[in-house]
């Protein structure tokens, strides 16, 4: 058995596609989903817990690739050290899913590391590198 945490970035043509569900019927996968939309560059991003028989999670991977699809593991972590955070906000924008983003009660910069797939766009673009990978 497997299972694994990974990011798939689809191209734009595969977008209305029932790849997700190729990977359920063709490949007795089964998934949760954590995360999911599209970029502004309109490619698709699905953040997912993929899981099944190693053979079959194979030809699955296998499938997925032959149609082009990105496959990133989530291998790394991205974690805030919050005394650097000056709560500037730049990160906010940048982050694609959602885990850099403002708490419109306290008006701060909440981190949901659920959400994050180590992208890692906000350590290159934090001010104070309060964004740090942890490998
Ligand atoms: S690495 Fe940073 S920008 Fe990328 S998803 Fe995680 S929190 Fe967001
Ligand atoms: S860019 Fe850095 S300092 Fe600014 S809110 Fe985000 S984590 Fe905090």
């Amino acid at each position: 058995m497997v299972s694994k945490r990974i990011v798939l970035t689809f191209p734009h043509n595969l977008l209305d596609k029932p790849v997700v569900y190729k990977l359920v019927k063709d490949f007795n996968l089964t998934f949760n989903i954590l995360q999911a939309r599209v970029t502004p560059e309109e490619e698709g991003l699905l953040v997912l817990e993929l899981s099944g028989g190693k053979e079959d999670y194979e030809k699955g991977i296998k499938y997925l690739t032959d149609l082009d699809v990105k496959i990133q593991p989530l291998s790394k972590d991205v974690t805030r050290d919050d005394d650097k955070c000056t709560q500037c906000g730049a990160c906010v924008t940048i982050c694609p899913t959602g885990a850099l983003h403002l708490d419109k009660k306290t008006m701060k910069v909440e981190f949901d590391s659920k959400k994050c797939i180590a992208c890692e766009l906000c350590v290159k673009t934090c001010p104070p590198r309060a964004m740090l990978v942890k490998f």
